[in-house]
């Protein structure tokens, strides 16, 4: 099990134990408790496959999927860039957040350039953004 699996099913046992101590029904979720996202070992594999296809496109050597910590957000959510929201964004040295699957690749070419050149370029300067990011 990776580090990665390890902190989203960490996570699970979490939500699980909320659930557990909280006082819903068995069938439904609470009308106040905050919406759910689905992950089983699918979506870890989609964001390793696509990881790796964003490394080998960046030719980059460094970095790895197992050095990221993935926080799973809102479809659009608070962040310092843009006053309407994110949908994706990377923090130093590895998190992500995703709020939406689309924005994957992207945050990981800011990974990657940090790792492997020590700037993330959050002005997208980068042409692969525009290569490895589609
Ligand atoms: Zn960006």
């Amino acid at each position: 099990m990776s580090f990665l699996q390890k902190r989203i099913f960490c996570g699970l046992g979490l939500a699980i134990l909320s659930a557990l101590l909280g006082c819903g029904s068995q069938t439904q979720a609470a009308s106040n408790s905050p919406q759910g996202v689905f992950i089983d070992s699918k979506t870890i594999s989609f964001f390793q496959a696509q990881f790796d296809e964003v490394k080998a496109c960046s030719q980059f050597s460094k970095g790895s999927f197992s050095d990221l910590s993935v926080i799973m957000m809102p479809p659009s959510f608070p962040c310092p860039y843009y006053s309407s929201g994110c949908s994706g964004e990377y923090a130093y040295p590895n998190l992500v957040k995703i709020g939406q699957f689309g924005s994957w690749k992207h945050e990981v070419i800011h990974y990657l350039l940090n790792v492997n050149t020590g700037d993330p370029d959050t002005d997208h300067k980068s042409s692969l953004f525009q290569t490895c990011a589609i």
